[in-house]
């Protein structure tokens, strides 16, 4: 697989820090796949993921010592973001390795 960003350096900007990016599964309700909202569109605009990189990976999530419920191990995953609609381009990770419960909004 190619480096995420051509290998250039990426992070996510202001533009979906701070709890502005948004996601959801679709409406169907048989299904689960999870898609991420454009920050800048009016209502609920799916972004395309253009690529995505396995930024790491532990073989023992750092948090299993807190918790009765393991987690198989450790991860971060990193997504470039693309909205068909307004052209806003972004990048966001997701993990297992950083909080892990609690309200958003006090992290
Ligand atoms: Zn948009």
């Amino acid at each position: 697989m190619a480096l995420l960003n051509q290998g250039q350096p990426y992070h996510g900007s202001t533009n979906i820090a701070g709890g502005k990016l948004k996601g959801s599964t679709n409406f169907s309700p048989l299904s689960d796949y999870f898609y991420f909202l454009c920050p800048n569109c009016d209502g609920k605009e799916i972004m395309r993921i253009l690529d995505y990189e396995v930024r790491s990976h532990q073989a023992e999530n750092v948090y299993n010592q807190f918790y009765a419920r393991k987690a198989l191990n450790g991860f971060v995953l990193a997504f470039h973001l693309f909205c068909e609609k307004c052209q806003c381009e972004d990048f966001v990770k997701i993990t297992n390795t950083v909080w892990q419960q609690g309200n958003i909004e006090d992290t």
